[in-house]
């Protein structure tokens, strides 16, 4: 290989390797027995000393081949188990521990980037309505329809989990208060005008949300954007309430979130 040797190829190989392993069998000369040292060091996995036979070269090939495919299943396994470790076996969304993590994740770079961004907490009105009058795989199936609209209704850079039985958080970067309570609105009414089949039944499910937002000059940690985002969610199901959105406000606990000017007007939220 002109301007280049087996070691400089290993080694080149080898730095930061990334994507499918690379089995490298070296060919190499008799009298070369320091270099075939260094790019065994180097990452070389095999050698084959000159005048090589093609059968031989055809064995070693195999023997690369079953550890290649070795290397593989472990490699498919890892994500197997990555997957199981981060999302919800029903619904398919993130589970709690990772939108926890995503939200976490975002709130830094957003403090970083000086921009704001919003959760939407999605709780499922009288689930367990659903569950008691359909069985509780008809409450299942209902679950992942509802995981379906969330990612179907979502921007593409927004984060969907699921937070707790039957209510979900949607993280919202780079959005302002508007922006936020838009998506939020968006979301219910992707329930709002759709019933939902679940075997020969037709199910009006509806959600009610409660949405908090960090800007610049709130910025407040996770837990207490949650607890804002709880907050209002709890007030969107108060009384007779429900299928309903509602925005955390300064007097919300842990909240201090500036009411965006809309919240005055007299038409109240800008419908989605
Ligand atoms: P609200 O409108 O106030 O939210 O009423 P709700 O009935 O939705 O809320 P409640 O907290 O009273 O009940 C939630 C129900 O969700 C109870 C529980 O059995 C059900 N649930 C939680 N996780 C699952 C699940 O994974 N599958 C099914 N089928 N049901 C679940
Ligand atoms: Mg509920
Ligand atoms: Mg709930």
């Amino acid at each position: 290989m002109p301007g280049l040797d087996g070691v400089e190829l290993c080694r080149r190989l080898r730095k930061g390797e990334q994507g499918p392993y690379v089995y490298v069998i070296l060919i190499i000369a008799r009298n070369q027995r320091e270099e075939l040292l260094e790019s065994l060091e180097e990452g070389a996995d095999d050698f084959l000393t000159k005048p090589w036979e093609p059968d031989e070269l055809r064995a070693r090939l195999n023997v690369g081949q079953r550890i290649v495919r070795l290397q593989q299943d472990l490699v498919h396994s890892q994500d197997a188990l990555y997957f199981q470790a981060t999302h919800d076996s029903l619904t398919g969304l993130n589970n709690r521990r990772d939108i926890l993590a995503v939200l976490q994740r975002e709130m830094s770079r957003c403090t970083r980037q000086n921009t704001s961004l919003g959760i939407v907490l999605a709780d499922i009105d009288h689930f367990k309505q659903i569950n008691d009058e359909h069985g509780h795989q008809a409450g299942d199936s209902v679950l992942q329809e509802v995981a379906r609209r969330l990612l179907a209704t979502v921007r593409a850079y927004d984060a969907v989990g699921l937070y707790g039985g039957e209510e979900f958080l949607i993280v919202v970067p780079s959005a302002d208060a508007l922006g936020v309570v838009v998506q939020a609105e968006r979301i219910r009414n992707a329930f709002d005008k759709r019933s939902f089949g679940v075997g020969t039944n037709h199910l009006d499910v509806k959600l009610s949300t409660g949405v908090a937002v960090a800007d610049s000059l709130s910025s407040p940690d996770p837990a207490s954007l949650l607890r804002a985002a709880d907050a209002a969610l709890y007030r969107a199901k108060k009384n007779t309430g429900r299928n309903r959105m509602e925005l955390a406000t300064s007097s919300e606990p842990n909240g201090n979130f500036p009411a965006p000017a809309w919240r005055a007007a007299p038409q109240g939220p800008p419908s989605a």
